[in-house]
């Protein structure tokens, strides 16, 4: 009985034999609940409605700590109480024992056993039943330790469940035992998927040398006596975003020193990685785009004021509009380099009116016409293009950045096309180049700060990467959309939608 788990049974178990054995006709046992209270887990010989009426039995006693201090556990009053159990119950009950369900020294709960007649319960009886009552004891004590092993587990299993780390418990073989929600999302499968499976199918992690930490069924990684290994890596995952994840492997070792578990906890810090890769890319992207505008003003300049030589008109003039326009470019970055900031830290505001945007379209072109000489411009709005509300400069940042953007990488020339149609209750705005056209691939990180897409061109044409994160921040903020197609080597087209309200 020591050995089973469901403790209603036992008890009812050791109840009944101990009850038989003496001869007794009613016998419960009543648990100390943790307020103290005791309640009946398991009766004999009576119906259960008939229950209630031995509360006698039950209520008024002393703390059970203090009558843990009184040799032999006696209650009080106990042939006054089974009177009062007797005659509410209407059985001819005379003769009561009372037993502590004890185990070092703390008080579990009572057995009470009750017979009618026959002689007193003996010093043997009470022997006899108090090696069962110790028996009882144990069992309740296993139960209770199990139930609270049971608890304990299910308030870890939420917390690895829950724990926004991706957490795996793996055996000494690297099988995973537990794998909680988080990381399933990471590397994207189910769990029924990855159960019991070797955690290098589905988590292979390389290092910075290509390495898999996890692939194969050998010791890839050496496991510490004490403490922990940290790895860095690119998760391999067959679809899905790139994901650069920490992970800490912690080994489990029983006392004889052999692997038991380990615990690998995996924490996705792509965002951090970005962080730290923007920060760089900004600090070199900065700069150079900021010291090559001020190296050709510098250079202008300090020519230009040179003493010992006579420049002509044309020369004089030359030089100042380079100086100008590189004035223009290092204020352009400037401000975009602000706005940018201003949109990261949600300052942004929006001053908005009316816009009719083709003629906005208009004014910018032909800005940008008296630049180049190889692209044409063509605009395309439907007579009828409704005004929309909008914030009119920022709109013209907008045109000036893809418009700017359309010469740039068309570098051989060709037709800009800027247009635009309206809806019921949008209107959409497109700048068509016959340029370089972006790759597949790199079309969605296009409008990401800092980001160029690798190419020679990019190489050769300045750019800060600022320009269509602009576009889509000032987009979004009207409550618009910014997106692209495109096809290398044919051109690229830039589409960007505003509500008319
Ligand atoms: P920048 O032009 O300063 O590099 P942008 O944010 O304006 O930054 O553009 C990001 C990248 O997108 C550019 O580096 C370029 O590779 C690509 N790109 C933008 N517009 C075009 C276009 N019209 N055709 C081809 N590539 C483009």
């Amino acid at each position: 009985m020591t050995a089973r788990l469901d403790i209603g049974a036992v008890l009812r178990l050791i109840l009944s034999y101990a009850a038989e054995m003496v001869g007794a006709e009613v016998g419960l046992i009543a648990l100390r609940e943790p307020d103290g209270t005791l309640k009946v887990v398991a009766f004999y010989g009576i119906p259960a409605h008939l229950l209630p009426r031995f509360a006698p039995l039950l209520t008024d006693l002393p703390r059970l700590v203090d009558l843990q201090q009184r040799t032999g556990w006696q209650i009080p009053d106990l042939q006054r109480r089974l009177n009062m159990v007797a005659s509410a119950v209407g059985m001819p009950l005379e003769q009561i024992v009372s037993l502590p369900l004890a185990v070092d020294e703390e008080l579990l709960g009572i057995i009470y056993l009750l017979r009618s007649g026959g002689v007193a319960f003996s010093h043997d009886d009470r022997r006899l039943l108090m090696a069962f009552a110790a028996q009882a004891a144990i069992a309740v004590r296993n139960a209770r330790l199990y139930s609270e092993l049971v608890a304990e587990k299910q308030r870890l299993d939420a917390v690895i469940e829950n724990s926004a780390d991706g957490i795996m418990i793996l055996d000494p073989y690297r099988r995973v035992e537990t794998i909680n929600r988080a990381l399933l999302r990471m590397i994207g499968r189910r769990r029924e998927d990855v159960l019991g499976k070797h955690c290098s199918e589905f988590l292979a992690l390389r290092d910075v040398t290509g390495k898999n930490l996890c692939q194969g069924r050998d010791v890839e990684i050496e496991l510490p006596r004490q403490g922990t290994v940290y790895a860095e890596g690119e998760l391999d995952r067959p679809v899905g975003k790139r994901t650069v994840v920490g992970v800490r492997f912690t080994p489990l070792w029983d006392e004889a020193g052999c692997l038991r578990n380990i615990i690998v906890n995996v924490v996705d810090i792509t965002r951090y990685r970005e962080a730290e890769e923007m920060k760089t890319t900004f600090i070199s992207v900065i700069s150079h785009e900021l010291k090559t505008p001020v190296a050709l003003i510098k250079g202008y300049a300090t020519t230009l004021a040179r003493e010992d030589a006579h420049w002509d008109e044309e020369t004089l003039r030359e030089g100042l509009h380079i100086i100008e326009e590189e004035s223009d470019r290092l204020n352009g970055l400037i401000d975009n380099l602000l706005d940018a900031s201003r949109i990261q830290a949600g300052v942004l505001k929006l001053e908005l009116g009316d816009v009719s945007v083709p003629q906005l379209a208009r004014q910018v072109v032909e800005r940008f016409s008296t630049q180049t000489e190889k692209h044409r411009f063509e605009l395309d709005f439907p007579e009828d293009f409704p005004v929309v509300l909008a914030d009119e400069e920022r709109l013209r940042q907008v045109l000036n950045n893809l418009i700017s953007n359309a010469i740039k990488y068309s570098p051989d020339g060709g037709v800009i096309r800027v247009g635009g149609w309206a809806d019921a209750d949008q209107v959409t705005v497109y700048v068509a180049d016959q340029g370089i056209g972006i790759p597949p691939e790199e079309q969605g990180r296009l409008f990401q700060r800092f980001y160029r897409v690798d190419s020679s061109l990019r190489r050769k044409t300045q750019g800060a990467g600022l320009g269509l994160f602009l576009c889509k921040s000032l987009v979004e903020a009207h409550g618009g959309r910014i997106w692209v197609r495109s096809e290398p080597g044919k051109g690229s087209t830039f589409f960007f939608t505003l509500p008319r309200r």
